[in-house]
């Protein structure tokens, strides 16, 4: 059985990694660049269980993936340097409005892990070694279990570890087209000739729907640029658990390399708001306006949370996740097309959740079950819903 999977970033590799666990023998991952050049390489490497009070459109099944993105770069940290660490995840108010909206319902919330802890402002700066000034938050909730990661480091463990595994990698290869017979996928058409196959995957992040186009089908995404900061090396302890702070725009900042990184809403804008530049395929794109528009509006409040961190522009890094209508990801076959199946719609929550979308779709096309996925199919929505980009964001839901 031979199964392509185009694309090889978070979500194509795990789906490869997954496949050759449970049995396919022969596996070809391919891709227009190098694996984790494209949006997985911009992310920020945040794995935390977000089903569980942070964001409500996660449901029960999303947390069991969520736990499983933990064990599963935790193991895939015994044999690689992913930059893996059992930080926590905080999550912070800097006004009692914040902490009524955002923080309070965590502790609370029914899939709350046992070992959750609410945090007083004092108590918040003695868990982030002083990082965090106590007059700038009104309190926080740890989830001490959850980590982060390098996400560019762990996918080429991944690549590094789909090979052992038997995968055959073809980087720098543009996938231009399907091959099809009698309505079903057979295969697939490249720049550097044409690949026959018995079922094909398409993880193809923003560029899905280039490629979907060729079996009269659609997916609705909505293509977000999302932009990454990285300050210098500047002595921020390596302990510092991974920061949310919902009331700052969706604020988040982590340790890096002995520096920051960091983002929030005001870094991000819909790909069709920005300009009639194409993305070439696989490319991160480059809008240095964003940037600027975090300068201007994040980085005064964020002096005022981390005082005496440096914060500076070292440098930044772009990328295209994709939003669906529900905000929850797209895994499955592709109706009226036997023989395809898609993995896209990451939410910019591909990172945490990629290990367990891979072992879903792996176990869709091998017959090994895990967890439903029904909530995960294609056929939830009707293309014709959503004719544009713009309809998507209307329907989407805020995050709680
Ligand atoms: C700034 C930022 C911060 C983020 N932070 C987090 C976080 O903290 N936690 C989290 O969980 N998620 C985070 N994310 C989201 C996460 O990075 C994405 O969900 C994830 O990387 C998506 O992976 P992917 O494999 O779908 O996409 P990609 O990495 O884009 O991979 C798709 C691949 O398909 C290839 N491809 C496409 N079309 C073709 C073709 N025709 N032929 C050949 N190859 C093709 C491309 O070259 C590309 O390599 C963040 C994203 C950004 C941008």
């Amino acid at each position: 059985m031979t199964t392509i999977v185009v694309g090889a970033g978070i979500l194509g590799l795990s789906v490869a990694v997954h496949l050759l666990r449970q049995g396919n023998d022969r596996v070809v991952v391919v891709d227009a660049a190098n694996p984790a050049d494209a949006t997985t390489g911009a992310g920020a490497g945040f794995v935390g269980l977000w089903a569980a009070g942070y964001a409500d459109f996660f449901t029960a099944t999303d947390l069991a993936l969520e736990q499983y993105g933990i064990d599963f770069y935790r193991q895939l940290a015994e044999g690689a340097d992913i930059g893996c660490r059992t930080n926590g995840n905080l999550y912070l108010a800097t006004d009692d409005d914040g902490w009524r909206r955002w923080i309070a319902p965590i502790p609370d919330h029914p899939f709350a892990p046992p070992e959750t802890r609410t945090l007083d402002a004092a108590d918040v700066t003695r868990v982030t070694d002083g990082a965090v000034a106590t007059g700038a938050v009104v309190g926080g909730v740890l989830h001490p279990g959850g980590i982060q990661i390098s996400a560019g480091r762990a996918t080429r463990a991944m690549a590094a570890q789909a090979r052992a595994l038997g995968a055959e990698l073809r980087p720098h290869t543009r996938v231009t087209g399907l091959l099809t017979s009698d309505g079903a996928v057979t295969g697939i058409r490249t720049e550097h000739g044409d690949l026959p196959a018995d079922q094909v995957v398409l993880a193809s992040g923003a560029w899905t729907n280039d490629l979907l186009a060729e079996v009269g089908y659609r997916v609705p995404l909505l293509r977000i640029v999302a932009s990454r900061v990285v300050s210098p090396r500047s002595g921020v302890s390596a302990r510092l658990p991974t920061i949310m702070v919902p009331d700052h725009f969706g604020l988040w900042v982590r340790e890096h390399r002995g520096g920051l990184t960091y983002g929030n809403g005001d870094g991000y804008a819909p790909l069709s708001d920005l300009s009639g530049r194409a993305q070439p395929t696989g490319r991160r794109p480059v809008f240095p306006e964003l940037i600027d528009r975090l300068g201007t509006k994040l980085v005064p409040r964020l002096r005022k949370l981390l005082p005496d961190a440096d914060i500076s522009a070292g440098y930044w890094l772009q990328g295209i996740p994709c939003m669906t209508p529900d905000r929850r990801f797209l895994a499955g076959p592709v109706p009226g097309a036997p023989g395809l199946s898609v993995l896209a719609g990451d939410n910019e929550a591909g990172v945490t959740h990629g290990p367990g979308l891979g072992r879903v779709v792996a176990g869709l096309l091998t017959g090994t079950e895990w967890v439903d996925p029904g909530s995960y199919r294609l056929e939830r929505f009707d293309p014709a819903e959503f004719p544009t980009e713009q309809a998507i964001q209307a329907a989407m839901p805020a995050r709680r």
